[in-house]
């Protein structure tokens, strides 16, 4: 079975297709700069052929057409017709709580999607776009939705819940969804079988760490907390977001400052975290930075982190038994500072890095703990292409 999975952003489609159930990639690719001046497109399939162009490209429909066009090219493709795709998988970021699952898509659940706008503004309405464009080119193809919510809603009502008053809940929705929930699953189902242990009694913490951080409190293959919240600015220190603060703050930007809302919100999400502390928004620039004795670029390492630090304290305190933890994304796969710096000092609870362990980047799982640490610390690379095909492929069979 081909399946397609496709992440659709306001200016870019990233794609994968996958053979089902070999798990095997045919054709990857992205378009990027849709709508803009200069458009640029990417793919390669599995016999290695690449073929990369500098073109503008209008809007999504032509980013689709370049897609069908590239998987069934001669040389580049995998497929002769768009029929032998048998189902298109979207990444949906926001499925609020009315997708607590993977979904096969109709018409009724693009209505609930775009009732979903609200609260994911910069990503469901690409997401849609991506859905309906998809649905023109690959008329014969099922369409399937897989939320990054979804994994979260089983939290219960105490984790997710803000303390104001019950209407702002009831009426609107405001309350915490989370998000990177199908890296988070992925982590975790791949967390369970390496440490062999059914998924209904391993107790994780996932440390999504990427240009975008969360992490997840797991007791049995099912998430109990997560970082972020009604949107993806809550919890960790990130790339160019706050993360956590105290919500007096925009307040204050907005009565003394002068701020408007559309700025205090620009500030938060793209001038904030690591690039508003050190100008970068990338961790290796920061290193360099602060081996090179910026103490400001110092400060943003400490800050970020200890934050996560906190994060293991607390959501060990939430799991009361913790089997591991597992770090992800490009700075947990990647970054042995950072995993040294957030675990240490957390000995006495049985977190025990091994130094020399620790020096690697992640292609594949590896083991950072030493042989006496009660909590074993994995490196897990992330896939989230992989599970929504893996979902879809679940859902259809
Ligand atoms: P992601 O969003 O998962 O693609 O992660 C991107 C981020 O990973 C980049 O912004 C870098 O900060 C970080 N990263 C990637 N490679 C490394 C590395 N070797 N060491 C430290 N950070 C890294």
């Amino acid at each position: 079975m081909k399946i397609l999975v496709i992440n659709s952003g306001s200016s870019s489609i990233k794609y994968q297709m996958y053979e089902m159930p070999a798990e095997k990639v045919l054709a990857a690719g992205i378009i990027e700069r849709i709508g803009e001046k200069q458009g640029h497109t990417r793919h390669s399939n599995v016999q290695g052929n690449t073929y990369s162009e500098d073109k503008p490209v209008a809007h999504h429909q032509e980013g689709f057409e370049i897609i069908a066009r590239l998987l069934m090219d001669k040389q580049y493709g995998s497929i002769q017709q768009p029929e032998e795709v048998f189902a298109v998988s979207h990444r949906v970021v926001h499925g609020g709580e009315l997708f607590r699952k993977t979904t096969l898509i109709d018409e009724a659940v693009k209505q609930k999607i775009k009732e979903l706008f609200p609260l994911a503004p910069l990503h469901n309405p690409p997401n849609l776009t991506g859905i309906e464009v998809a649905q023109k080119v690959f008329f014969k193809a099922k369409q399937v939705a897989v939320f990054d919510t979804a994994f979260h809603q089983s939290m219960p009502e105490k984790a997710y819940r803000y303390a104001i008053p019950h209407s702002f809940y009831q009426e609107h929705g405001i309350r915490a969804y989370g998000m990177h929930g199908t890296s988070h699953r992925y982590v975790t189902n791949q967390a369970a079988n390496y440490l062999q242990k059914p998924l209904e009694q391993t107790s994780l913490i996932t440390l999504h760490l990427g240009n975008g951080c969360s992490m997840a409190a797991i007791r049995g293959g099912k998430c109990i907390d997560t970082t972020m919240g009604l949107s993806p600015l809550a919890g960790l220190m990130m790339g160019s977001r706050s993360g956590d603060i105290d919500p007096t703050v925009p307040y204050f930007m907005g009565t003394k400052l002068g701020m408007s809302f559309e700025e205090i919100d620009q500030l938060l999400n793209k001038k904030s975290g690591l690039t508003g502390l050190t100008g970068s928004n990338d961790l290796r620039d920061i290193l360099k930075m602060s081996e090179g004795g910026d103490t400001q670029a110092q400060l943003a390492l400490d800050m970020y982190t200890y934050r996560i630090k906190k994060y293991i304290g607390a959501y060990y305190a939430a799991l009361g038994r913790v089997d591991a933890l597992v770090f992800t994304a490009g700075v947990g796969e990647n970054s042995s500072y950072v995993r040294w710096h957030a675990c240490e000092g957390l000995e006495n609870m049985g977190i025990r890095l091994d130094r020399e362990k620790n020096e690697c980047r992640a292609s594949k799982i590896i083991e950072l703990h030493s042989g006496q640490s009660p909590v074993k610390v994995l490196a897990i690379p992330t896939n989230e292409e992989l599970e929504i095909a893996r979902q879809s492929f679940e859902l259809l069979k």
